[in-house]
C-alpha cells in the first residue's frame, strides 16, 4: 500500500512525500481508514511504529475538509493529551510538518514554562491543541481553553499517563469535551486499567494492535555485559572510547545517577549531558537539540525524560542500570532501530540486577549475546556460564556487528 492509496488530500500527500514517507507503516495502514470514517479507535503500539502519523494524518485530513479556507474564527477542534513535555513538543512538530500545506494551526502547551505566549496563541485562535494534562487543566480553569467545539480527542501513551498518576486529570479533561466527539486512545501496553478507561470513553472502538509490548524489534542487536556495579562507569567509558561510539543514549534509573554518569564521563573528556525531570524545560530542550545536532555524543536520561525522545536513526542505547519493570526494557531499546533502521542495545547487569535480567529475558524470549571479554566482569563469573556467545575478539566483533547493522539499515522492517 502507498500513501496515495489512502485518498488523502493532496496537501497532506505532498507534505508526507517531502518527509520521505512512501508507504504507511502497519499501524498507519490499519488505523488511518477507520479514523477517516470517524470511528473511535484503541491502538496498542509503541513509540517508533509511526503511531503519531497514524492519528495526526487522518485528523488533519478531516479538519482540512471542515475548516478549508474558511475565514471564520478558529476553534479548538482536535486535542491531543500526552504525558510528557518532550512528547508534546514532538507531536506538535509532527502536526506542523503534516499540516504544512493546509491553513490549520496548532499549539503545544506544557507546564514549567511561562504561560504568556501560550495564552497569546490561544487568544488568536488555533485548530489543534497538543497538551500535557496539568497545564491544559490550569489554562482551562483560567478560561483560556474552550473544548466545546472539539471533533477529535486523542489520548496518547495512555499507560504512561496512568503510571504518572494522571488518571483523574484525564477523566476531568474528557468531561470538558462534547459527547459526540471522536476518541482515539493509544497505549504501548494494554493493562486492565487502560481497557477500563477505553470502555468509559470510547464508543464501539476499532481495535488495532501492532506488535505486543513484549517483543523487541528484530533489527535491534542486543548485548549484555555482566559487570561489577562499581565498574559500570569505567565500562561505559571503555566502550564509548574503545569502540568509538557516538549518538549514544544511556539510561539511568535515577536522576542523581544520570548526573553522576555525566560527571564521570566529562571528567574523562567525553562530552555528555543529562536529561531528567529536575532540569528546566528550556535546559532539556537545549540538551536535546545539541544531541540531535551531534554536538554532544552521549545523552544520559531517566525513563520518563527519555519517553518522548524521537531521534532518527539512533544507533546505540545503553542500559547503564537495568529497569526493574521488564516492559521498560522493551520501551528503552525501542529508542533505537526505529522506522526500520538497525541499532544496538547494550545492557549492563550488576550482581544485584541479576533477577531483573532474568525477568527481562523471560519477557523478550530472545537469546541475548553475553559479552564476556571485557575488563570489568563479575569477579565470580556471569550467572549463566553455559549460554554465552563469548566474543574472543570484541573489536572485530563490534566492527562486524556495526557492518551488519549498517546493512540492515536499508531493510524496512516495522515492529
Ligand atoms: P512515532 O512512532 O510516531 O514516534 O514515529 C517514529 C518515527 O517514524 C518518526 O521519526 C517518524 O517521522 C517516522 N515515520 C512515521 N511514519 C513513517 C512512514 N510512513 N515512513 C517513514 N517514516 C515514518
Amino acid at each position: 500500500m502507498l500513501f496515495e492509496d489512502l485518498s488523502l488530500s493532496k496537501s497532506i500527500q505532498k507534505a508526507v512525500y517531502e518527509l520521505g514517507y512512501l508507504e504507511p507503516t502497519p499501524i498507519q495502514e490499519q488505523s488511518i481508514p477507520s479514523i477517516l470514517q470517524g470511528r473511535d479507535l484503541i491502538g496498542c503500539a509503541q513509540t517508533g511504529t509511526g503511531k503519531t502519523a497514524a492519528f495526526a494524518i487522518p485528523i488533519i485530513h478531516q479538519l482540512h475538509r471542515i475548516v478549508g479556507s474558511s475565514k471564520k474564527s478558529k476553534q479548538i477542534r482536535c486535542l491531543v493529551v500526552t504525558p510528557t513535555r518532550e512528547l508534546a513538543v514532538q507531536i506538535g512538530q509532527n502536526f506542523d510538518q503534516y499540516a504544512k500545506y493546509t491553513n490549520l494551526t496548532s499549539l503545544t502547551i506544557f507546564g514549567g514554562v511561562s504561560q504568556v505566549p501560550q495564552v497569546d496563541m490561544l487568544r488568536s485562535g488555533i485548530d489543534i491543541l497538543v497538551a500535557t494534562p496539568g497545564r491544559l487543566l490550569d489554562l482551562n480553569k483560567q478560561g483560556y481553553i474552550d473544548l466545546d467545539h472539539l471533533h477529535c480527542l486523542v489520548l496518547d501513551e495512555a499507560d504512561q499517563m496512568l503510571d504518572m498518576g494522571f488518571v483523574n486529570d484525564v477523566k476531568k479533561i474528557v468531561k470538558l469535551t462534547p459527547d459526540n466527539r471522536q476518541t482515539l486512545l493509544f497505549s504501548a501496553t494494554m493493562p486492565m486499567a487502560i481497557r477500563e478507561l477505553s470502555e468509559m470513553f470510547l464508543k464501539d472502538p476499532v481495535s488495532v494492535t501492532v506488535s505486543p509490548v513484549s517483543s523487541t524489534a528484530e533489527n535491534v542487536e542486543q548485548r549484555v555485559y555482566f559487570v561489577d556495579k562499581s565498574e559500570k562507569r569505567n565500562l561505559l567509558h571503555h566502550l564509548i572510547t574503545k569502540e568509538n561510539l557516538s549518538d549514544v543514549l544511556v539510561f539511568s534509573r535515577t536522576k542523581h545517577g544520570a548526573d553522576n554518569v555525566v560527571k564521570s564521563l566529562r571528567n574523562k573528556g567525553v562530552a555528555a549531558e543529562a536529561i531528567h525531570g529536575d532540569k528546566s524545560q528550556n535546559a532539556r530542550q537545549r540538551v536535546l537539540d545539541a544531541f540531535k545536532k551531534k554536538e554532544v555524543g552521549v545523552l544520559v536520561a531517566t525513563d520518563i525524560a527519555a519517553r518522548g525522545i524521537d531521534i532518527d536513526q539512533l544507533p546505540y542505547v545503553i542500559n547503564f542500570d537495568l529497569p526493574n519493570i521488564p516492559e521498560t526494557y522493551v520501551h528503552r531499546i525501542g529508542r533505537t532501530g526505529r522506522a526500520g533502521n538497525g541499532g544496538v542495545a547494550i545492557s549492563f547487569c550488576g550482581k544485584d540486577e541479576a533477577p531483573y535480567w532474568k525477568d527481562i529475558q523471560k519477557l523478550i524470549k530472545v537469546d541475548v549475546e553475553v559479552v564476556k571479554d571485557h575488563p570489568y566482569a563479575w569477579k565470580e563469573g556471569s550467572p549463566d556460564e553455559n549460554t554465552p556467545k563469548t566474543s574472543s575478539n570484541r573489536s572485530k566483533e563490534a566492527h562486524n556487528s556495526r557492518k551488519s547493522t549498517a546493512s540492515k539499515q536499508n531493510k524496512k522492517r516495522w515492529y
